[in-house]
């Protein structure tokens, strides 16, 4: 399962748990970086907000901290062609422009 996957998944099943992680880590992650943002530009509120790599790394960490919901989400499912199903037995949800950056 790549990263895109994962945070489809996640996304779609812990939707709520997710903003609140992510949510958290971003604030940890702007609390940790006090004068220079991680591309090395001034880190101000503004910046981090729209900051591609900032916000990148707080979804990677984000996504670290919930791997143990999608361990547990796959368990309830079938072993097999698990990876063919989802795409198409999942409802139409609606589409989160902010996990995909
Ligand atoms: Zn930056």
């Amino acid at each position: 399962m790549n990263t895109k996957e994962a945070l489809c998944r996640i996304g779609e099943n812990h939707f709520s748990t997710w903003i609140k992680t992510h949510a958290k880590v971003w604030e940890e992650f702007s609390d940790k970086q006090q004068v220079f943002c991680l591309c090395g530009k001034l880190a101000t509120g503004l910046h981090e907000r729209i900051c591609r790599r900032f916000n990148a790394a707080v979804t990677k960490e984000t996504l670290v901290r919930l791997k143990h919901l999608l361990l547990t989400n796959k368990t309830n499912k079938r072993r097999t062609s698990d990876e063919n199903n989802t795409r198409t037995s999942r409802r139409g949800v609606s589409k989160t422009k902010k996990l995909e950056g």
